[in-house]
């Protein structure tokens, strides 16, 4: 997309019985298609420079944004960030990503409006990750840890056999040192294209995090934007300690959902973090400039 471009055609110097018959009209008028005209400078190229906040609507520079954290400098909206980033973001640097190997067979072989083969292939190639988790080991300031952190770009960061199989791994690796363990959830729920197999996640997940809780080892859940379906009726709400970004989505089934169904308008800011701290569902809202911090005081609470 260009955003300054001429909206009318150029300046008709003369009759089109004048222009050659083979010329392409199209180029007076559109210069995006003109390379010629791009390169004397007839149109600045913006793109991917900038971005529009959806909190503020404030047109903000991306190197500044990334500058800080991905969050908003005018009304501190939280934008998504990668698994990657997250990892970066929470554990000093020299730790190690493990468990990526892993990657669906697709037990069903479904296809909906495409095969769901296709859909892999595709998101693989987009992030760069063989399904939407990643496993780092490393440290939190003095803490070592066990971190899982999702990826919302992978297929919506839906569970799958994979991702429950990475997480399990997790807490085995968590049990086997007692090193806490955190995840970062960021998903729309279990992946429909595995089937009853990618609920079958979540007992094996759950059945995991009671033997942490029986060693007394901590578990902490980060729920950031958004949290949703089978992924926050199971392990995003499990933990020791449940925390979220700020104005993050969090909820079983969506809000148009649960209009049809009780036939009642929502309030104001329902699912968002905000509301369910209101109501209990979560311990404490962290801004992401402060989550690092308070991990670890969190951890040093836990293991003192
Ligand atoms: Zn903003």
């Amino acid at each position: 997309m260009s955003w300054f471009k001429r909206p009318t055609p150029n300046i008709d110097s003369g009759s089109e019985s004048n222009l050659d018959p083979n010329f392409d009209s199209d180029s007076l008028t559109d210069a995006d298609n003109d390379p010629d005209a791009a390169r004397a400078g007839n149109q600045v190229r913006t793109e991917g420079l900038w971005t529009k906040c959806p909190g503020c609507r404030t047109i903000l520079f991306k190197a500044e944004l990334e500058a800080n954290l991905n969050v908003c400098p005018k009304c501190a909206h939280h934008f998504k960030i990668n698994a990657l980033q997250r990892i970066d973001l929470l554990l000093d640097p020299g730790y190690t990503l493990v468990d990526g190997n892993l990657r669906s067979t697709d037990p069903l072989n479904f296809t909906d409006i495409k095969p769901y083969k296709s859909r892999l292939a595709a998101a693989q190639k987009q992030t760069g990750l063989n399904d939407a988790i990643l496993t780092a080991l490393g440290s939190i300031g003095h803490h070592k840890v066990v971190l899982s952190s999702m990826e919302y770009a992978f297929i919506g960061g839906s569970m799958g056999a994979v991702v429950g199989e990475t997480i399990a791994r997790a807490i085995d690796r968590s049990l086997a040192s007692k090193q806490p363990l955190i995840i970062v959830s960021a998903s729309g729920g279990a992946r429909m294209m595995e089937g009853v197999v990618s609920l079958m996640q979540l007992a094996k997940i759950a059945s995991g995090l009671a033997q942490l809780d029986e060693k007394k080892i901590p578990y902490i859940c980060l729920l950031t934007d958004p949290t949703t379906g089978g992924i926050t009726a199971s392990f995003a709400m499990l933990g020791d300690l449940n925390i979220a970004e700020p104005g993050a989505l969090i909820g079983f089934a969506g809000p148009r959902v649960i209009e049809q169904t009780i036939r009642q308008k929502l309030p104001e800011g329902f699912q968002r973090s905000e509301f369910l701290l209101e109501h209990g569902f979560l311990d404490a809202i962290v801004p992401r400039a402060e989550l690092k911090q308070y991990l670890i005081r969190a951890l040093d609470f836990m293991q003192p």
